[in-house]
């Protein structure tokens, strides 16, 4: 009889993982509590697994050899609950597909940063003709490219949800871009959080590689209290790393051997802020470990193209500049956002507060911020945090609200900047519609 491969969650990384799943010779029953997509629900069909909606069979759950779960599904799920109870192992499609192919795999995480380093390193290996895909939290799920292509390299984008259930994967280069706080409804403290993160390095060696940023306090704490074997390689901003990579005078300074030291001119980078000089700088080395040329590096970050929703440039209006970044939903992102600001600010924030703690916010937001539009339902806290040191703070209810009061108020020259610091659910779908309803309500001016 064929090993029952118990799938929960269809969306894009459960559809994979059935596929997968399918061609490695497990009889696989996909389940979501949910309604499935039309086209995932096509796509078992046309590969032979079975699936329920709406529900999860647990006389089946019972039976299973092996479990995969969907990141966004928790632990307290009662499916997830029986499955441990019964002692059948629960694990992530990012564990299971990493067990059917030799790529070489490269993940990333960090709590912000994630998609634009994944990508800069997925440019960067691509542009040197790599065969290599791209997976994890964007794209194509890592499951199905593994059991539909034969690639060189993987580059992944890991979320702490997806290393939870990580127990064997072992990275060939892992990336943390930054640990800061997010998601403590979850995880409960930082230590449990930073833990999480540092399932990045699990089963790494000497002959691995581990990318971090030095100056990071959280991620330095990380360090000591899980002292990785692997062999690491560090970014900072202000100093030079003994292995790794730094900044001076408009150029990366690139070290990965103790023997040469390669520089790359910045000038014509098209991502702009410091926290994407740490991006750059952890996917160079990254590039640079896999033997990628120096110049080859520098073209790819001269064309990069910038990604939705991240400091997206949207638009001009009576001189003033319209700026995106929807997928600012936590305080230290917003931070980055606001420092790399080079125009005065009307700075539009607010929506599903997090536990946010703004004290870091307000040296930046006095030096740049003239006003604040609150695009939230509950915009207390950010008056609270903020009355001093602006000007004005209004409450607007929609981004066509916002983007028009803003128009209406700022000057030419200011920048709007939509950085909320904040989750969307109150007033949108999530940050993309935020970021959209944005673009679209700019467009209309
Ligand atoms: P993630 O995938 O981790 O959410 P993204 O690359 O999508 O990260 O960027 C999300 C937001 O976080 C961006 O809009 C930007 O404001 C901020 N950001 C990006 N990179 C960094 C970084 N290295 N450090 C701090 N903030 C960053």
């Amino acid at each position: 009889m064929k090993p029952l491969l118990y799938i929960l969650g269809a969306g894009e990384s459960g559809a994979g993982a059935a596929v997968l799943g399918m061609a490695q010779g497990f009889r696989v029953w996909v389940s979501d509590k949910g309604s499935i997509a039309p086209r995932y629900k096509a796509e078992m069909e046309a590969c032979g697994a079975e699936w329920e909606e709406g529900q999860h069979d647990l006389d089946l759950l019972s039976k299973a050899d092996l479990i995969i779960k969907s990141p966004g599904i928790p632990d307290s799920a009662p499916p997830v609950l029986a499955a441990l109870q019964l002692g059948i192992p629960v694990i992530s499609e990012i564990e299971f597909a990493a067990r059917y192919t030799d790529a070489m795999l490269i993940g990333i995480t960090g709590t912000n940063g994630k998609t634009t380093t994944t990508s800069l390193i997925y440019q960067i290996l691509k542009d040197a003709e790599w065969n290599v895909g791209l997976g994890g939290n964007i794209g194509d799920s890592f499951a199905r490219q593994v059991a539909q292509h034969q690639r060189d390299a993987y580059v992944l984008e890991l979320s702490s949800f997806q290393l939870d259930n990580c127990y064997e994967l072992c990275l060939d280069i892992a990336v943390l871009t930054n640990i800061t706080t997010d998601h403590l409804e979850r995880y409960g403290n930082m230590e449990r959080y930073r833990a999480s993160k540092m399932r990045i390095t699990q089963n790494q060696g000497p002959e691995q590689a581990f990318i971090y940023c030095a100056d990071d306090a959280e991620t330095q704490l990380a360090l000591k209290e899980h002292s990785p074997l692997s062999k690491t390689y560090s970014f900072s901003l202000s100093e030079e790393p003994r292995l790794g990579a730094w900044i001076q005078n408009g150029f990366i300074h690139l070290n990965t051997d103790q023997q040469h030291t390669t520089t790359i001119d910045m000038k014509d980078f098209t991502i702009r802020g410091q926290h994407n000089q740490n991006n750059s700088m952890a996917a160079a080395i990254v590039a640079q470990l896999v033997d990628v040329r120096k110049d080859s590096i520098r073209e790819s970050l001269s064309h990069f193209e910038n990604i939705e929703h991240r400091l997206e440039p949207c638009g001009r209006f009576k001189g003033i500049d319209f700026i995106n970044d929807s997928k600012a939903t936590n305080v230290n992102s917003a931070w980055y956002a606001l420092e790399s600001m080079d125009r005065p600010v009307i700075w539009i924030a607010g929506g599903v507060d997090k536990g946010n703690q703004y004290e870091d916010l307000k040296p930046l937001v006095r030096e740049k911020v003239k006003m604040i539009i609150c695009l939230g339902l509950d915009n207390i806290k950010i008056h609270q945090a903020f009355q001093s040191d602006v000007d004005m703070i209004i409450n607007t209810m929609s981004a066509k609200e916002a983007v028009h009061v803003a128009s209406r108020l700022a000057q030419s020259g200011d920048a709007v900047l939509l950085s909320p610091a904040c989750a969307s659910f109150d007033l949108f779908d999530n940050y993309e519609d935020r970021g959209r309803q944005f673009k679209e309500a700019v467009r209309n001016l």
